[in-house]
């Protein structure tokens, strides 16, 4: 997920790259340039929805344990550091479909060799749901809980069917992404709804989610911006002839199973596909098992809230029992300085 966004980075790039690196100094810190290129959005001016002022961002916050508190200081945030760097995607996995991109690509390439560096790769397809930036391990947290929310939301969306997402024909955003469409039909109007409902729920939890522009989905399969150095040599702009042949090619249809939050930022998985933090089966209404990556994040949560509540616990019998003048309030203190330091996530 690139974007004519590295083309949109303006003038205050520097400092905003300068201070996200300083917010998220563990979190996604290397090839961070090099990873722009597979943004699926560049910098964003999101509109007054989020009511942002301020930027406070430390890895203390998390100590308060107040959920509210956290919830607040993210809403604070200056509109001007709204970066995406997580966002909600579809993998289009069926054969079909990505067999008929890629005969796509390969009939662009044949007529200008050049093109080849601006195609998304193998592995990489999807539909983006969301766009949304999560800074730290904390709010990654949030948005892995805020997906296994929304789970039931877009099943109730659904009423038990599946959702299919028939594609046909090709289009571009203003000559720089070339992307294969959705047909037209109800399928759009749910995810739109979809698209609605996710968002609203991470805005709810205080997530800077969304863009200014009406969603739209589609399918990319080239983007210029990939190879920024094609424009010095003349291409501007993907050329409709390119891809004539297609214009009204029927590639296949993808049934939704999976919603996935993936990173923009981190190195993508061997497979091609962008790292996930988290991922949700849409419609296993017959009972089928969650997938795996669902089962680990569960199972963290439930041990993470286990260990909160004994060290909450522990903290409460060890301060009745050593009240100050009993020889014992150092301890007491240390204990609770450690107990701080536990409730800080990792
Ligand atoms: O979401 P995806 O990664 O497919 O988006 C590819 C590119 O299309 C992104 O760079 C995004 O900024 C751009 N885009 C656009 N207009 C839209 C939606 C996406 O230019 N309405």
């Amino acid at each position: 997920m690139e974007q004519p966004g590295v083309g949109r980075i303006n003038s205050n790039e520097n400092e905003n790259a300068s201070e996200k690196k300083k917010m998220s100094e563990e979190f996604e810190s290397n090839t961070i340039m090099e990873s722009l290129i597979d943004m699926p959005l560049a910098t964003l001016d999101i509109k007054e929805e989020f009511g942002i002022t301020d930027v406070a961002h430390k890895n203390k916050e998390s100590s308060k344990g107040n959920e509210q508190v956290r919830k607040d200081k993210r809403k604070k945030r200056k509109k001007k550091d709204y970066q995406p760097n997580y966002f909600l995607s579809i993998p289009i996995t069926n054969k079909e479909i990505t067999t008929g991109i890629k005969k796509l690509q390969n009939a662009i390439i044949e007529q200008d060799k050049r093109l080849a560096k601006t195609m998304s790769r193998d592995g990489s397809f999807h539909i983006t749901l969301l766009v949304m930036q999560l800074l730290n391990e904390d709010e990654v947290n949030i948005g892995i809980d805020t997906l296994l929310e929304l789970k039931p939301l877009i099943e109730e969306i659904l009423q038990g069917k599946h959702l299919t997402l028939p594609f046909q024909g090709v289009d571009t955003f203003e000559s720089q992404v070339g992307f294969v469409k959705l047909e037209e039909g109800d399928h759009i109007k749910q995810l739109l709804e979809i698209a609605e409902v996710a968002k609203r729920t991470f805005q709810e939890k205080g997530i800077l989610a969304g863009e200014d522009r009406s969603y739209n989905p589609h399918l990319t399969f080239m983007k210029l911006s990939k190879a920024s150095w094609l424009r010095k040599k003349g291409v501007k702009k993907i050329n409709p002839k390119l891809y004539e042949k297609f214009i009204n090619h029927r590639f296949g249809e993808e049934m939704v199973y999976r919603i996935d939050l993936c990173s923009m930022l981190k190195e993508k998985q061997s497979n091609g596909y962008y790292h996930c933090d988290s991922s949700v089966v849409i419609g296993d209404k017959n009972g089928s098992e969650p997938d795996d990556a669902e089962l680990v994040r569960l199972s963290k949560r439930l041990v993470e809230n286990a260990v909160l509540k004994a060290v909450q616990q522990y903290l409460e019998e060890t301060q009745n029992k050593n009240k100050p003048g009993d020889g014992n309030s150092v301890k007491t203190e240390e204990a609770d300085r450690n107990g701080t330091e536990n409730n800080i996530r990792k």
